[in-house]
């Protein structure tokens, strides 16, 4: 049985981060020369992360997703994912990765346990894809999607984060894929939480809007039933479409009401809530000799420490947020 919050929401998915760093710069999250990184000894090791998961799993959070930053450029990632797939009773193991190495991780991800992608992918158009990313190489990541496929690291859903005037053209266009087998893709709405230079109301593309213009070009959505994930999206099918759409909608609507999550940053902080700047320190007590019953209380600590929602829709957000790569999305 999971634990639950103060609000009853049963506590099931672990989001860890494991570095800071990234291969690119995408406008809406990072500045073009980076962020300031954590100091390396503080970024949890490997049998670090791997104790926590363990205590996180006998709490109930049997699902587990390795972000960032970007999760592949840590050296030797393919020997945590295989430590974290043998962890008894741990459901789910999955990843969010921009694809730019996934052509050569694919492979041994998925031999090492890792059972499913999820594709950052804003665009279509190669010099686009660039410009967004600053240093990103379009081909290169389809070239990743396509391997992710064929090891079996099934669905890959494609995450597009929508900003006015950088890719709302193309909504149509990402949304048609999904007449294709093998595509998935979810608009997510921008949140005011990247370092980066996007952020003004008008950025902010709502889910409605994208779903008015997809259905005005592409017909009606029908709900997928069944298909509701970990996680907050919506699933949709275009007419005749194999794969399924998805709608985040941080901004415009709450899902605080089903929230299940915890996060860990690389440096060993569980976030009770994205929107929130409250952390709960856990590497300074396990570095100290906490036992697993010492672990367990802090995880106890950061789930009823969880708010019962944001107030982003009414404009408000905490300061001293961790920014978006510290966190992992
Ligand atoms: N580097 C990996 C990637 O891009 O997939 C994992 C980390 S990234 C922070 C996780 C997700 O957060 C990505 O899908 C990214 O598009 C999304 N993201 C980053 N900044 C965002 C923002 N300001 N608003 C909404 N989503 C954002
Ligand atoms: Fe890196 Fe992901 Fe942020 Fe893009 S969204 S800069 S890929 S961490």
């Amino acid at each position: 049985m999971p634990f639950s919050d103060s609000y009853d929401r049963p506590i099931e998915y672990l989001r860890i981060s494991v570095t800071d760093r990234c291969n690119l710069r995408c406008r809406y999250c990072m500045p073009e020369e980076g962020i300031p990184l954590i100091e390396h000894d503080t970024v949890l090791r490997y049998e670090e992360i791997v104790r926590i998961a363990r205590v996180a799993v006998s709490m109930g959070l049997i699902h587990v997703r390795l972000t960032g930053g970007e999760p592949l450029v840590r050296r030797d990632i393919v020997e945590l994912v295989k430590q974290l797939a043998a962890l008894p009773g741990l459901e789910d193991l999955s990843m969010t990765t921009n694809g730019m190495l996934l052509e050569h991780y694919a492979d041994p991800l998925a031999q090492a346990g890792l059972q499913r992608i999820n594709l950052s992918l804003d665009t279509l158009r190669p010099e686009r894809f660039h410009h967004i990313t600053r240093l990103g190489n379009l081909e290169q990541v389809l070239r990743g999607r396509e391997a992710a496929l064929k090891a079996g690291l099934r669905p890959v859903k494609v995450n597009t984060v929508v900003v006015r005037g950088m890719n709302d053209d193309e909504i149509v266009d990402l949304a048609r894929l999904t007449l294709l087998p093998d595509w998935h893709v979810r608009f997510i709405e921008v949140m005011p939480l990247g370092t980066g230079e996007h952020w003004s109301e008008d950025d902010v593309v709502t889910v409605a809007e994208v779903r008015a213009r997809i259905e005005a070009e592409l017909g009606s959505l029908n709900a997928v039933h069944g298909e509701t994930g970990i996680g907050p999206a919506r699933y949709y099918q275009l007419p005749g479409a194999i794969g399924t759409l998805g709608f985040i909608s941080p901004v415009s609507e709450h899902f605080c009401y089903a929230c299940n999550r915890l996060r860990l940053t690389a440096d060993g902080k569980l976030l009770p809530c994205l929107m929130s700047n409250r952390f709960i320190d856990l590497r300074t007590p396990l570095r100290a000799g906490a036992s697993d019953a010492e672990l367990e209380t802090i995880f106890q600590k950061a789930i009823l420490a969880k708010p019962r929602g944001h107030h982003l829709a009414e404009h408000q957000l905490p300061e001293h947020l961790l920014p978006m790569s510290a966190v992992g999305g």
